[in-house]
């Protein structure tokens, strides 16, 4: 590990932020102050560079041409430097992720995604614990000089997750992400703990990495509830700006039987849209044989999104549509596990 190197890439969040003693808000502060904050990381002996975002940002001001810019941002340095760590706020640190899982192509160096629950300048900061283990996971090797994780990951509260397959779950806890669909690549104890079998390994060591920046965003949302009315299905699922819809549906991939309801759904299959079924639940998989109400939405053209993400199918469809107009091409290669982001 030591005389590796490493880019960090910093485009905003709690980790960075200090308050403004004019109205108490988190506001910015500059890269050198962080790195002074954390001055163990001269320990590693490793050359670190950063590259900062200008306006650095809150990740709810997160768009897809921030992931354009981190992609272009990698592949213009990929060969500079042997582990990327990107410091990024939390609230949409999932998205992100799981977006740059895609769009980095052929990626065989680690892309480590951490940020804080509470600012590095604090007393009771997670951020120095989360930057430090980052950071050495980034530059850490096998014995052949191969990075040991060349995945897009988060790491955050001593748990480093698979990108794609993670989701913020509290706003308070320094436990801020799980991936409920698949185990940690690592854990940080006295140790870090790999867990090598679950690590993706690329197809090639050597090949160039490319960038897809491609991405067709026109995707709609709909969270399926009790009390959902025509008018709202129609308006989420058959709106002529909309190519396709993710469907968050119960359980194990459940929706109202209402003739209305499938008529809706097949109205806009029709209409040649791509609809994906994502279950609302936090872990397990759509099933759309299980129960007749899933049944009815795979007949009418329904793709299950097995146990994806929602973050991670935004991201997917972002992509996949990014690279054909055709919509039944983007149909099959749903169903395809690209990064390891579903169970198949
Ligand atoms: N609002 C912040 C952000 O996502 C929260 C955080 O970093 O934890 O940028």
């Amino acid at each position: 590990m030591t005389g590796s190197s490493i880019l960090m890439i910093y485009t905003g969040g709690t980790i960075g932020m200090k308050q403004d003693p004019k109205d108490q808000t988190l506001k910015p502060f500059d890269f050198d102050q962080i790195q002074e904050e954390v001055p163990e990381l001269d320990k590693y002996g490793l050359k670190i560079d950063s590259y900062t975002f200008n306006p650095l940002i809150d990740s709810s001001d997160v768009e897809p041409s921030t992931w354009q810019s981190l992609a272009t941002i990698i592949r213009d340095r990929y060969d500079d430097y042997d582990g990327f760590v990107v410091l990024h706020g939390t609230d949409t640190m999932a998205y992100s992720a799981s977006a740059l899982s895609f769009m980095l192509e052929n990626l065989a160096k680690p892309v480590i995604f951490t940020g804080s629950q509470l600012p590095i300048g604090v007393p009771r900061t997670d951020g120095k614990e989360n930057l430090i283990s980052a950071v050495e996971i980034a530059a850490a090797k096998d014995s052949d000089g191969h990075p040991l994780v060349p995945e897009v990951c988060i790491f955050f509260d001593s748990l480093l997750l698979r990108g794609n397959r993670c989701t913020k779950v509290s706003s308070e806890e320094f436990r801020a992400f799980r991936s409920p669909g698949y185990p940690a690549l690592a854990e940080a104890g006295i140790n870090i703990r790999y867990n090598h079998q679950a690590i993706l390994k690329p197809e090639s060591w050597n090949g160039p990495l490319r960038i897809a920046t491609s991405l067709d965003t026109r995707v709609s949302i709909l969270k399926v509830h009790p009390g959902i009315t025509p008018t709202v299905m129609r308006y989420f699922l058959c709106g002529k700006e909309t190519r396709a819809v993710i469907m968050e549906t119960y359980g194990s991939g459940n929706a109202p039987s209402a003739q209305w309801f499938v008529d809706i759904v097949k109205e806009a299959a029709s209409m040649g849209k791509v609809l994906m079924n994502v279950t609302q639940c936090l872990s397990g998989s759509v099933n759309m044989d299980l129960y007749a109400t899933g049944k009815t939405l795979e007949k009418a053209g329904v793709v299950s999104g097995i146990d994806i993400t929602t973050e991670s199918a935004l991201a997917k469809l972002f992509y996949l549509m990014g690279k054909s107009n055709d919509n039944e091409w983007v149909k099959v290669h749903l169903g395809d596990n690209l990064k390891g982001e579903i169970s198949k």
